[in-house]
């Protein structure tokens, strides 16, 4: 069994066509598939590891669009629903002169907060090796239910628990209550990842030191990464840690990144569990997971920028 089972939001972004504007003088936008767990789920594929996604779509074009887009990259949909009512969400980004972003969402409610715990496909989440989620899905009812629920089965099934917050602070009502809800399924996971802001946000530590991180494992978890954009990414386990530096390229757009970075990890972690113990396997998968990152922020948008493992392998060989 090696299927790997994506749990959350799939989303559309609307991009401006130029950066370092305002919503208001943008004088257009492009439409790119998004939502981290849904580019998780088609990274993996790409890689040519098996992916499904499980979320829920608005019954209207773009939410069929993007069943479409799962289908095409070749991930498992048969745990999309659709809602009769509301309608796929969307993000309205803005891009910063400094290369950040800024999202407005229009999720009053969208069809994805309104997943069920009736409508999970429970048969499909017990099939999971690695069961990845986020946490935009526990903002709101029903979908938080959902969520938790999906999370218990597939650990009942034997699943390896994976988790990137990906942290989007205008969603929840408060920072506190963001940090409290992320840190409330925490002791779960079996893999986490992080990136540096997120690690600030979350212990208030500007700088990622040792001591800290390991203060964020717990007896369940047996990696915690912490992503360093060009810089590449910290390693925890329980018997040691370390960095694995990044790759040089010339970022174009980093939308992805973080999600190239876990789909290729995962990937690897179903080949082998064996790096949870073994540093010099772990710290190659770590290295092919950089890479793969790296490659995503050459090219525009997220999910057209996912490599595949030919290209991952072009930049490991120095090619
Ligand atoms: P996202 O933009 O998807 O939310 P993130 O903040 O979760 O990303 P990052 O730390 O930006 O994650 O990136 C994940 C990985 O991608 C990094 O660990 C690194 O290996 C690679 N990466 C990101 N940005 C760059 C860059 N500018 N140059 C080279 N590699 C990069």
């Amino acid at each position: 069994n090696s299927l790997i089972v994506s749990f959350g939001e799939m989303l559309i972004d609307f991009v401006p066509t130029e950066s370092g504007v305002s919503l208001a003088e943008a004088s257009g936008f492009l439409k790119a598939p998004a939502g981290a767990p849904a580019n998780v789920a088609i990274c993996v594929s790409k890689l040519g590891g098996k992916s499904a996604f499980v979320g829920k779509l608005g019954d209207d074009e773009f939410g069929h669009m993007l069943k479409d887009i799962l289908i095409k990259n070749g991930v498992r949909s048969d745990g999309v629903v659709f809602d009769q009512g509301a309608r796929t969400a969307l993000a309205f980004i803005t891009l910063l002169p400094d290369g950040d972003r800024e999202f407005m969402f229009y999720r009053n409610p969208s069809a994805d907060m309104l997943l069920t715990e009736s409508e999970l496909n429970l048969e499909l989440i017990r099939k999971a090796k690695i069961f990845h989620y986020g946490s935009i899905s526990l903002i709101t009812e029903p979908c938080r239910s959902a969520h938790l629920r999906a999370m218990e089965v597939a650990k009942e099934a034997g699943a390896i628990l994976s988790y990137d917050p990906n942290l989007r602070l205008p969603l929840w009502s408060s920072p506190e209550e963001a940090r409290e809800q992320i840190m409330s399924i925490w002791e779960h996971a079996n893999v986490i990842k992080v990136s540096d802001n997120e690690f600030e946000f979350l212990t208030g530590h500007k700088t990622i030191d040792d001591e800290t991180a390991i203060s964020l494992m717990h007896s369940g978890l047996k990696l915690l990464l912490i992503t360093l954009g060009c810089h590449g990414c910290k390693y925890y386990t329980k018997h040691f840690h370390g960095t694995v530096e990044g790759f040089k390229v010339k970022p174009v757009d980093t939308t992805g990144a973080g999600d190239a970075f876990v789909g290729a990890l995962l990937c690897k972690i179903v080949e082998d569990e064996s790096i949870f113990e073994d540093e010099e396997r772990l710290k190659k998968v770590v290295k092919f997971a950089n890479a793969c990152g790296a490659i995503t922020t050459t090219k525009r948008g997220a999910i057209p920028a996912l490599p595949n493992e030919e290209e991952v392998l072009k930049l490991l060989n120095g090619a």
